[in-house]
């Protein structure tokens, strides 16, 4: 199995640990162009992994299945980045002129490298 893992981090205190793994052979990214969306769109950025939601304690537990993301392949997306916006997206479907793009998600708050585990 591969594995990968990402530390985010920020000037401001945002941080958290993201861990990857990879069954099986993995999916083919579709190297189209197409648009910002949510997770289960057909239409979406292969990267377009939906909003995350935080407890009172400010830690949001994620726990995403994708088949957009191989870690291994011409479209591994070790080397690239997660990045932790300030707004909610809105997953391409909120009508504003960065929606099709960002899905008008804010900020940028704090961000990490992906990278190869063990
Ligand atoms: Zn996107």
């Amino acid at each position: 199995m591969v594995k990968a893992v990402a530390v985010l981090g920020s000037s401001d205190g945002v941080k958290g640990t993201i861990f990857f793994t990879q069954e099986g052979d993995g999916p083919h990214y579709n190297p189209a162009s197409k648009e910002h969306g949510a997770p289960e769109d057909e239409n979406r950025h292969a990267g377009d992994l939906g909003n995350v939601t935080a407890g009172a304690d400010g830690v949001a537990n994620i726990n995403v299945t994708d088949s957009q993301i191989p870690l291994t392949g011409p479209n591994s997306i070790i080397g690239r980045a997660v990045v932790v916006h300030a707004d909610p997206d809105d997953l391409g479907k909120g009508g504003h002129e960065l929606s099709k793009s960002t899905g008008n998600a804010g900020g940028r708050v704090a961000c990490g490298i992906i990278g190869l585990q063990g």
